[in-house]
């Protein structure tokens, strides 16, 4: 299975996966004609996609939802709620494009299995997913408040992190957002910081060669170099040094990774 990050942050995210001849986007967060860029960037046709794999219906992961289904006929997958929440806002979607993708449930694609599983962000029903092949994990979770040890138990012993490391905590309070969106950050249900995303990572990492992607940087409120050591920093303090066994990585909000082997 290789995977690329399409792209990441506030502004839109994407995630390739593919598998023998499947391939996902986990969100489509871009419009249709950056996501035609970031497609012929990693040298992918976006034409024979399987399928996008909808997290959650903010703006920053459906832009691009109905363009795709649309204009290249590709199925999308989503829970009940996150449909209902998102019907308005991505147009007409044809009914044989339509798919439901349940809660906490395991789907099929060739040798691939996707599981599905809940996170906490202020969303209708948000989920994010796993990627299972050939005993080989890849795990996609860029949009949560916090961690539960239940996502720890979904999450544990991955090879590849897509990993949600949002905000540098004091540069958020300091910053010029207004109160009620820095509390809406910083709750339960809005996104993980530097440090709470090493502190998770540590706890599900296992002592074999893992790659994290740290992803879902905030424009405002973080900055490439500060997370990388920010978590560094963080995993160093629990006795995880980055370089060992775990390989930290940068995502770019508008330029793909390179496409790489889970
Ligand atoms: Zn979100
Ligand atoms: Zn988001």
């Amino acid at each position: 299975m290789k995977f690329s990050v399409l792209a990441s942050g506030s502004t839109g995210n994407a995630v390739y996966v593919e598998s023998g001849d499947q391939a996902f986007i986990v969100d489509a967060g871009l419009t249709g004609k950056k996501m035609d860029q970031l497609f012929q960037k990693i040298d992918r046709d976006i034409k024979k996609l399987s399928g996008i794999l909808v997290t959650h219906e903010h703006t920053d992961h459906i832009k691009g939802v109905g363009v795709l289904a649309r204009k290249y006929n590709v199925p999308v997958f989503a829970n009940e709620k996150t449909w209902d929440a998102m019907d308005h806002l991505v147009g007409k979607i044809p009914t044989e494009k339509r798919f439901h993708f349940d809660m906490e449930t395991v789907k099929t694609f060739g040798g691939l299995d996707i599981e599905s599983f809940g996170v906490s962000h202020d969303a209708a029903d948000p989920m994010f997913y796993t990627f299972h092949e050939n005993g080989r994990k890849l795990v996609v979770i860029t949009d949560t408040g916090y961690v539960s040890d239940r996502m720890k138990g979904i999450i544990r012993g991955a090879d590849s992190y897509i990993f949600e490391s949002n905000h540098d905590v004091s540069m958020l309070q300091m910053g010029p957002y207004p109160w009620s969106i820095k509390r809406r950050i910083l709750s339960d249900v809005g996104h993980v910081s530097n440090e709470d995303a090493a502190i998770a990572m540590s706890d599900v990492v296992f002592e074999k060669e893992t790659q994290i992607y740290l992803s879902h940087l905030s424009k405002d409120n973080n900055m490439k170099d500060l997370a990388r050591l920010s978590v560094s920093q963080t995993l160093q303090s629990v006795g995880i040094n980055p370089g060992e066994f775990v390989h930290l990585h940068d995502t770019d909000a508008d330029e793909p990774t390179k496409l790489v082997l889970v």
